[in-house]
């Protein structure tokens, strides 16, 4: 009897810390996204499609969604890229982009301000670029660099994603190892000393997922670029990260963009710098002269808390809006 009592007390005690522990939010798997984006293009044929653009080392589809009226006609519409996922660990960016879709579908037929975005650009969505990533819940993709002892050390397979592209590749130095390493054997110092593994890749777009994104850019004619990430704060980037030498000659109006943003969602903008080599947004400027930026959507790589990521999603939702209409703007200068 008197254990009874006892284990009244106790479950009176501990309880209400259970009943108030939260949900923790659940981010998709490669195989739940790639049902929902079926579910989409039955739901919403005449405004999205989707179709894949090259496939991993783990023989995962790297999708493109594409939003517009007429989605199966190439107009000469503004045309607006967002990625996510470069970083597979980074599961909000991801998560955040398929809200997106299945928010700017939904509501075709009930905002005119949403229908005149879809009626007038096309929008391109790759949510996952690193899918192998996101599975394996690692940063760089998880294609084997046949090096000796990445089967003791996983650490030594992979590249991140977003130091292979064709932008200052080469502008390596010793100092920025921290930030770029160009041996697979620079991660296993970073995983030792707790820092993210940051292995560029034996050459500019070695990798499948980069070659995947280059060739799908240089078929398009794409006039903002927006890669989501998370682990760096709240905080807007634009080129150039592998320089603090030069500045993009359209600096104002990056800075016009990274205004706007932050006007809408409270964060930080800065140059990218710090001597980060081969990253996409500044190739995709450097080259194609698209204006591309990194939002980074929170300092938690993946937040667990439901309420936290609800929060995030809205705030940046009315971001994705002003992007579309700024490029409707943009080519309409043209
Ligand atoms: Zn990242």
């Amino acid at each position: 009897m008197k254990q009874v009592k006892l284990l009244a007390i106790f479950a009176i005690l501990i309880l209400p810390s259970y009943i108030s522990y939260k949900q923790p939010f659940h981010y998709y798997s490669y195989k739940e996204m790639e049902e929902f984006l079926n579910e989409m293009e039955e739901e919403y044929p005449e405004i999205m499609k989707f179709y894949s653009i090259g496939k991993t080392y783990g023989g995962r589809e790297i999708y493109v969604v594409k939003i517009s009226d007429n989605v199966s006609i190439d107009e000469n519409e503004a045309e607006v890229l967002f990625m996510g996922a470069h970083h597979g660990n980074e599961k909000l960016g991801y998560q955040f982009l398929l809200y997106f879709i299945k928010s700017m579908c939904e509501n075709y037929s009930k905002k005119e301000s949403v229908a005149y975005l879809i009626n007038n650009a096309e929008i391109f969505v790759v949510p996952m670029v690193n899918p192998d990533g996101v599975e394996n819940n690692t940063r760089k993709n998880v294609e084997p660099n046949n090096c000796i002892g990445e089967n003791i050390f996983p650490i030594l397979k992979g590249v991140n994603l977003n130091r292979n592209y064709d932008a200052g590749w080469n502008e390596w130095r010793p100092w920025y190892f921290l930030s770029t390493t160009s041996t697979p054997y620079g991660d296993l110092i970073l995983y030792f000393l707790d820092f993210p593994p940051e292995y560029r890749g034996e050459k500019p777009f070695s990798e499948r997922e980069t070659k995947a994104i280059k060739n799908f850019v240089e078929s398009r004619n794409i006039t903002i670029a927006i890669d989501f990430h998370t682990g760096a704060g709240k905080i807007i980037f634009y080129p150039f990260g592998y320089t603090d030498k030069k500045k993009p000659k359209d600096l104002e109006k990056f800075i016009s963009i990274a205004e706007n943003i932050s006007s809408i969602n409270g964060y930080d903008y800065a140059e990218a710098g710090e001597g980060v080599i081969g990253m996409a947004i500044d190739w995709l400027y450097e080259k194609h002269g698209i204006y591309a930026l990194i939002i980074e959507l929170t300092r938690n790589v993946a937040p667990r808390d439901a309420e936290e990521v609800r929060e995030i999603i809205q705030l940046n939702l009315p971001v994705m809006h002003y992007i579309v209409n700024r490029a409707i703007e943009e080519k309409g200068r043209i």
